[in-house]
């Protein structure tokens, strides 16, 4: 088969570059070639200064088809269908002019930060692509030279970075991956708001448990419809394709033009690497056990950090405003305990975004209730000073530290995973739902 990468189409102000790979591939069935297997929306590291929106990809695989027929969306109450396989015995330049016909279309090319580029290839590229471009910095020159190398038909507008996601969207090879179903306003809509009923949201989520992020109960907010003014009505998540076209049937909603259902690696930690905390490098998301020991503090703007360290060094980690709840168990922290953060790198300040928490152990805590009794004079001794003992003021004779009576502190706070809200989860990051732990 033929593979099609397209990124970076996209501005704050508008444009979706997963409706262009809709509009494509709606044009590619209507010139007769066919679709293989689901398009992809392949998400790309999360930390990356320069992203648009999202971070996100899509890959489109043609050809002849063959094998069993699959249904991947609907175009104004047309049916779109892909096979489960397919050979490459098609045009190429067809395909070509389609793309970029689309591309320069609807591109935001007039924002300076949006660089789109589009990928067509027969030979597949390895797969070291994407691992790179979802945990680590991918550089032009490098996909460049790949792309040249496997003879690609390939267009990098304005300074061409969307070339990067365009061939790294390509080279995913999905171990891990779950589903999305998008579906696309009239164009009449775009800009307005989204009409969209938040009881049905609800109920669509309660039914559906293959389904993940449609509502955060916490706040009471949708999380389906995007906050932009892109074309997108909404997105539902999940694990199971047939299970989103009942989801989408539960949603009670304005009328749309159609939708479409596409393989992602959104919800899979893809972008996770573990690490020692020397090796951390911004941009990067890691995995970190260490134990803490400097214990969780707020600061302004409601941000709760603390450091956790192992044998290589020791780092900062951040429960950000927007992950609201989270940081109440964050601040139960104590100095001591094992834990396991899951994050991305900020360059500055230097610390971890935590998506994710694992407590593995925690410390005991002892705190004092009673200062030494005096056995003479049957009256409590005061302290000489931290750690220095106890006095009786009456007789001046003298106790230990030890000779205190402490109780172990009750955490309140058990071993275990735990997560932000879904509201301020990552595209990337694996819901705990989907997690067998
Ligand atoms: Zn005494």
């Amino acid at each position: 088969m033929v593979w099609i990468g397209i990124d970076d189409t996209d501005s704050k102000d508008g444009g979706c570059t997963t409706y262009i790979c809709y509009t494509i591939v709606r044009k590619l069935i209507e010139n007769g070639i066919d679709i293989i297997g689901y398009p992809r929306l392949v998400r790309l590291n999360p930390n990356i200064p320069w992203k648009t929106r999202g971070n996100g990809a899509v890959a489109i695989r043609a050809g002849r088809g063959n094998g069993r027929e699959i249904l991947i969306g609907e175009f104004e109450g047309e049916k779109l269908f892909a096979f489960t396989n397919g050979s490459d015995d098609v045009d190429i330049a067809m395909i070509e002019n389609t793309v970029k016909e689309e591309v320069e279309k609807q591109a935001f090319l007039a924002d300076e930060k949006t660089n789109p580029g589009f990928v067509i290839t027969r030979k597949k590229f390895d797969s070291t692509i994407y691992e790179q471009g979802v945990k680590d910095v991918l550089h032009l020159n490098d996909v460049i030279e790949v792309l040249n190398h496997a003879g690609a038909v390939y267009k990098g507008y304005k300074n061409g970075r969307g070339l990067i996601g365009a061939a790294a969207a390509i080279s995913w090879e999905p171990g891990d991956k779950t589903y999305e179903l998008i579906s696309y306003r009239y164009r009449e809509k775009w800009g307005k708001e989204r009409d969209v009923e938040e009881e049905s949201v609800i109920k669509m989520d309660k039914t559906i448990n293959s389904t993940f992020d449609n509502y955060d109960y916490e706040e009471k907010r949708v999380l389906i419809t995007p906050n932009s003014p892109c074309p997108i009505l909404f997105g539902i998540r999940g694990d199971k394709p047939c299970d989103l076209i009942k989801a989408k049937e539960i949603v009670i909603s304005e009328n749309y033009m159609g939708w479409m259902i596409y393989e992602t690696n959104q919800g899979t930690d893809d972008h996770l690497q573990r690490k020692k905390i020397s090796e951390v490098k911004p941009y990067q998301s890691v995995i970190i056990e260490g134990t803490v020991d400097r214990e969780p503090f707020t600061i302004e703007g409601g941000h709760v950090i603390f450091s956790i360290g192992d044998e290589t060094g020791s780092i900062d980690c951040t429960a950000y405003e927007p992950t609201k709840g989270f940081r109440d168990i964050i601040r139960k922290l104590k100095k001591g305990d094992r834990v396991e953060v899951y994050g991305g790198v900020r360059e500055k300040p230097f610390t971890i975004n935590i998506e994710k928490i694992r407590i593995k152990n925690l410390s005991t805590v002892r705190v004092k209730v009673e200062n030494p009794v005096c056995e003479k004079c049957g009256i409590h001794m005061k302290s000489m000073g931290k750690g220095k003992g106890y006095r009786c003021k009456r007789c001046g004779s003298t106790k230990d530290e030890k000779d205190a009576r402490y109780e172990i502190l009750d955490r309140d706070l058990k071993e275990g995973f735990y997560e932000v809200p879904p509201c301020a989860r990552r595209h990337l990051s694996k819901p705990l739902k989907r997690m067998v732990c």
